[in-house]
């Protein structure tokens, strides 16, 4: 008998998730996101039984965000912190979670609050070698699907088990308001769809390698950016080269994200006779959109405006 209690005891100690899980009736669950995209999506699952608050606004370079101790305050009270993850997180988030202590947010999902939206979603552009020659920003591949009209299912997945497996007690109505939030983007994407089918075969390019994921999905082509590697400021020799690049192919459209200046966006497309689209990286990157669905939306419909499709 004394043998098992001392087995059953090993057993809790040791499984590393089970003394954090989150299982009190009638409290909220506290949801800390990196992007307003997962908060958005966590409101529309959580519904009633979640408080959630972005860390970032959307105008913001995730990759590097400002560290603030207001985040380490918030990450320590949370239950549960929603990332992008693939590293694109990494220059903030890992010693900003290490300094808050929270044992339940242990990334990599060592807490059973971390949650990782790309979870299952096979990156493009894993590099090959670890030297980072590709630049210290995309180090386990192309991180930013989030701007993907396809990958709202798979994020918003993850979203629903990751909040399940802390409050099963919610879990039904979590598995409910994924159902019906499903419903929605599918609705969407009919739409989205159809305003593919005007963009297919433009040519564009953007500030950061961010776009990758959007470009393909609307059938366009993205032939370089402003910056010669993610995370490296342009250079007047790489802009000459990128101008030239453009005139050769007929690129017609510059993508300008919210968190670059738009100056030289602005210089590029004067030159090239390219349209300007500002497209979002983030929801928040367009004021006016206040959702992923409605960020999507004003996307596409700026890359149309651009394109004079619309
Ligand atoms: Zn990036």
């Amino acid at each position: 008998m004394r043998r098992f209690i001392w087995i059953a005891l090993a057993t809790l100690l040791l499984t590393p998730n089970s003394r954090f899980l989150y299982a009190e009736e009638g409290k909220k669950l506290k949801v800390v996101t990196t992007m307003p995209d997962f908060a958005d999506m966590a409101r529309e699952i959580g519904g009633n039984h979640v408080e959630v608050e972005s860390l970032t606004k959307g105008i913001e370079d995730i990759h590097g965000v400002p560290v603030r101790p207001s985040i380490v305050a918030k990450l320590a009270q949370a239950d549960v912190l929603i990332e992008l993850g693939l590293g694109a997180e990494h220059a903030w988030v890992p010693a900003l979670v290490e300094t808050s202590n929270n044992q339940k947010i242990q990334q990599d999902h060592k807490g059973i609050g971390d949650i990782i939206v790309s979870d299952g979603v096979l990156p493009r552009e894993v590099p090959q070698d670890l030297s980072r020659k590709e630049g210290e920003q995309h180090p386990q591949g192309n991180p930013h699907l989030n701007v993907d009209p396809s990958k709202g299912k798979a994020m918003a997945t993850n979203i629903a088990n990751g909040l399940s497996a802390n409050a099963p007690q919610y879990a039904k109505d979590f598995e409910a308001n994924l159902a019906k939030y499903l419903e929605k983007i599918a609705a969407k994407e009919k739409e989205w769809q159809a305003a593919a089918e005007k963009l297919k075969g433009i040519k564009c390019v953007s500030y950061h390698r961010d776009m990758i994921y959007l470009v393909e999905y609307l059938g366009m082509t993205t032939i370089g950016e402003i910056e010669p590697k993610p995370g490296v400021p342009p250079s007047s020799s790489h802009t000459a080269q990128l101008i030239e690049d453009m005139k050769a192919q007929g690129v017609k459209i510059v993508i300008r994200e919210p968190q670059y200046s738009e100056k030289l966006p602005n210089d590029i497309a004067q030159k090239t006779g390219a349209k300007v689209a500002k497209v979002a990286v983030m929801v928040g990157g367009h004021p006016e959109a206040k959702t992923w669905i409605e960020t999507v939306d004003a996307n596409i419909q700026a890359l149309l405006e651009a394109a004079g499709v619309k």
